[in-house]
């Protein structure tokens, strides 16, 4: 038995043979020409021929991963329509009299490599797909055609690396896992991968490579990024009674990916997902929720040990706000105090901190922190639709100093000609009953509410949410609470706006029932429980 270690990109277990991905020979000839005319003609034919195969897996991709995922496809086909693109193409073939093949595979090579330069991630990462592009149009200059991928047994496809259009191309049912040498957890590939439900593995390393063939056993543990190869009898028995264990507990819940978050009497409502890092948007996407309702954007803070720059802030919402693809994304601004402590903002010891200096006070007697915040959040508002929500709000005269604030930021990015999307929604978190109390007020001057019941709890029972010897007098369906979500629900309706709750209590299927009688618009839940929720919904009848 030999064991090789990856980056696991999907969770769960495969149990099969191995076949190695070929790929297409990428050894392109430059052949002298004289009908530059007539060259650039194939040239057209190809990327016609090229698009439309395009079109053809988005239609595949859209079934099987979703709109949002299926994008990647669009994008491709948009690409292929580039000016620069195609100029440079057309312009190799006239004046060096090459090939079309030769221009293409030339032009690939250059813009691959000015995406691999960047220092974005996101952007480093199309350098695959300008390369996949350009493969599928000297394939349909070659008459090769598009690939369609592995037939027959069910096996655990191996790769240099896979590129996105392979991946969907591949006949997802002879497939039993993805195992790559290389390849980013940031690719369109991984993400598709994870929500193919297809067990996944990449950056394994060249070595590995090397030691396999086709026809080998192997076992791929995507939770744990494991490869075993050729497996001994009692890792075999261990991972197949995992195995066994994870396709029960999600079989259950899988049936209902695709489908509305509808009530038996036709309500619906939204069902979105709380993250806390870039990271958590494979699960995001995994679990089918319809967008993301709070994305705690303190970990960027406090992952770093100093506070993160405008350009490190923008390329985390945009990565976010990217692979979402149009989806809605809220972002919460900085939430930090109280029990999330980062050592460079030298905050004093507090007897009560939970009461104390924290999220938007931070924020509101730090302009520049806040302020630095906001610009990357309004630069990357033009790469998806965001919304923005401020955490801890008691007051009026709080929230106008913060609209103030984010208008002064929106008149400067226009002043220095930054694009930023003019449909950015604003909201509140209810989280204080002061909030909830005066929600009246607070309704007409933003776009939505989204109730933190962890925090309106403790505030409205006094009891303080870290300590564990109270935990008895925390009743979490108080009627106080209740009672103070339903006027927060009563008073954003009367003013035309959406109300949604992203505190633990959203996933709460007792209370599902409650919330939609509430008339609560959207449910916000950590992305393991979008299913459980959606299942509880399907079963509500309003109209009893
Ligand atoms: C809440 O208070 O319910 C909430 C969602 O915010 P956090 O848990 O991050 O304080
Ligand atoms: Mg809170």
């Amino acid at each position: 038995m030999e064991k090789f270690i990856g980056k696991s990109v999907y969770g769960a277990v495969a149990i099969g043979k191995i076949s190695v991905f070929k790929k297409r020979d990428a050894d392109v000839k430059r052949v002298h020409i004289d009908d530059i005319d007539a060259e650039k003609r194939r040239f057209e034919e190809a990327k016609a021929a090229s698009i439309e195969q395009l079109g053809e897996i988005y239609e595949k991709a859209l079934k099987e991963v979703g709109e949002a995922n299926a994008a990647i496809f669009e994008i491709h086909q948009m690409m292929l329509d580039d000016d620069d693109y195609n100029d440079s193409i057309n312009n190799i073939i006239e004046s060096q009299s090459v090939n079309a093949e030769y221009a293409v595979a030339v032009t690939a090579d250059n813009f691959a490599e000015m995406f691999s330069n960047m220092d974005d991630a996101y952007m480093k990462a199309r350098a695959a797909d300008v390369r996949d592009i350009s493969n599928r149009i000297i394939d349909n200059l070659s008459g090769e055609g598009a690939k369609t991928g592995s037939s027959g047994e069910k096996v655990i496809i191996c790769a240099y690396d896979l590129a996105p259009s392979e991946t969907v191309s591949l006949d997802k049912e002879t497939v039993l896992a993805f195992v790559t040498a290389h390849g980013s957890s940031n690719s369109h590939t991984a993400i598709l991968a994870r929500n193919m439900n297809i067990p996944a593995v990449i950056g394994v390393g060249d070595e590995f490579l090397a030691k396999i063939k086709d026809g080998d056993e192997a076992i791929v543990d995507g939770f744990t990024g494991e490869i075993f190869v050729d497996p001994d009898e009692e890792t075999r028995a261990r991972l197949s009674k995992k195995q066994a264990e994870d396709e029960a507990k999600k079989s259950l819940l899988q049936q209902l990916k695709g489908k509305e978050n509808v009530t038996l009497d036709g309500r619906k409502i939204n069902i979105y997902a709380n993250i806390g890092s870039v990271d958590n948007i494979g699960a995001v996407l995994l679990n089918d929720a319809g967008g993301i309702g709070l994305f705690r954007s303190e970990f960027l803070y406090l992952e770093s040990s100093d506070y993160p720059t405008e350009e490190e802030q923008f390329a985390a919402y945009k990565k976010v706000l990217e692979s979402m693809a149009g989806k809605k994304v809220i972002i919460r601004t900085l939430d930090i105090g109280a029990d999330k402590q980062v050592d460079y903002f030298n905050l004093k010891k507090e007897e009560n901190p939970a009461l104390g200096y924290r999220a938007i006070r931070i924020c509101l007697t730090r302009p520049e922190i806040f302020k630095t915040q906001l610009r990357a959040l309004y630069r990357a508002s033009f790469y998806g639709n965001l919304g923005i929500m401020f955490p801890m709000i008691t007051s009026v005269s709080e929230l106008t100093k913060i609209l103030d604030i984010c208008n002064e930021v929106k008149a400067e990015l226009k002043e220095q000609g930054v694009e930023f999307s003019e449909n950015v929604e604003l909201g509140i978190m209810i989280e204080t009953p002061a909030a909830a109390i005066i929600s009246d007020k607070l309704a007409q001057m933003v776009d939505f509410f989204s109730v933190g019941t962890n925090d309106l709890t403790q505030y409205t029972l006094a009891c303080d949410r870290q300590n564990p010897d109270i935990e008895q007098f925390v009743d979490t369906h108080h009627e106080a609470v209740l009672e103070l979500i339903r006027m927060s629900a009563d008073n954003a309706h009367k003013h035309g706006k959406w109300i949604g709750i992203c505190g633990e209590l959203a996933a709460d299927t007792s209370l599902t029932e409650t919330f939609l009688r509430m008339g609560i618009d959207e449910l916000s839940v950590s992305p393991t429980f979008v299913l459980k929720v959606r299942d509880t919904v399907r079963n509500i009848d309003l109209s009893k």
